[in-house]
């Protein structure tokens, strides 16, 4: 089912070892400042990729539901735990170059610290632009490779690659920095428009972030952020896009088969377990604790 290479967060510690350790308090007040200053206050139906154990969807509270999609099972049940089954949340194992969703149906979506992991970030984009509705939302971060740190090292000759260059530097298997331009040029190629952006945690670095308060240095970081527009040299880059009016402006259902493309998913409750069957392949996807699971159809 897939064509592309998919960084997997199964059975990671990534929000406990990376999140949860208390040394990047900053990085993740930035990006609540961030996403306060960019995303729409309200909505219908957002959807969150690459939503991992849901560290940000709280921060979405205008949203009438929200829907947590990732790779990662094991991810996707610890954002569960958190946020509890009130019905608010829906929670989707799948691919994000093939989102198991009808076209046009949410009216936000967002990609946080995600697009970095792409190995085809035009494939992506132009699948997420497919679920959205025109005139939608559409919060994207990314890693940028023209950093002050990058440009310094290069300058310095401590680094080889240039951080100037449009390409893609993969400084681990999976793991990519993008040039702002190249973003952008991206987005305008696959149905959108850059409506604003903040530039984000310039103050990373281990010596500042022992020294001053996290909370002071976000402030610093938002006030710096303004300038986003105008240049792009922080660690990470938040832009808001639009989708353009293109397609169809009503979806055709909800769920959409991920291997026929098929919008017309019922649910099946057969003795053993509770499913989605596909009423044209006649695949057929799990619903396990709470988890809408398309990482792979159920044997027939
Ligand atoms: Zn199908």
């Amino acid at each position: 089912m897939n064509r592309h290479p998919i960084c997997d967060y199964e059975n990671s510690d990534y929000q406990q070892s990376f999140w949860d350790s208390g040394t990047r308090r900053y990085e993740d007040l930035c990006e609540a400042r961030a996403i306060a200053r960019l995303m729409p206050r309200k909505g219908r139906l957002l959807l969150e990729l690459g939503a991992g154990t849901g560290r940000n969807t709280l921060r979405y509270q205008g949203y009438g539901k929200i829907v947590l999609l990732d790779y990662s099972r094991t991810q996707l049940r610890q954002a569960r735990e958190r946020l509890g089954d009130s019905g608010q949340f829906l929670f989707v194992a799948a691919d994000v170059y093939n989102i198991p969703f009808a076209s046009a149906l949410f009216d936000a979506a967002t990609m946080i610290r995600t697009l970095h992991h792409m190995a085809d970030p035009p494939a992506a984009l132009r699948e997420v632009r497919r679920v959205l509705a025109p005139q939608s939302a559409f919060l994207l971060e990314f890693a940028n490779k023209r950093n002050l740190k990058a440009i310094l090292r290069y300058l310095f000759r401590r680094q080889e690659w240039n951080p100037f260059a449009p390409d893609p530097i993969e400084y681990l298997p999976l793991n990519f920095d993008f040039h702002p331009r190249s973003v952008r040029g991206w987005l305008s190629e696959n149905g959108f428009r850059v409506r604003d952006q903040a530039t984000v945690s310039h103050f990373r670095i281990g010596l500042l972030k022992k020294a001053v308060p996290a909370g002071l240095l976000a402030y610093l970081d938002y006030l710096i952020g303004f300038t986003g527009n105008l240049c792009q040299y922080s660690p990470s880059v938040f832009v808001l896009a639009q989708s353009d009016g293109a397609g169809p402006a009503e979806p055709a259902g909800f769920f959409q088969c991920p291997n026929c493309g098929n919008p017309d998913l019922k649910e099946d409750p057969p003795a053993s377990m509770l499913s989605l069957v596909c009423g044209e392949c006649k695949k057929r996807y799990a619903i396990r604790d709470g988890i809408y699971d398309f990482k792979e159809s159920l044997p027939l």
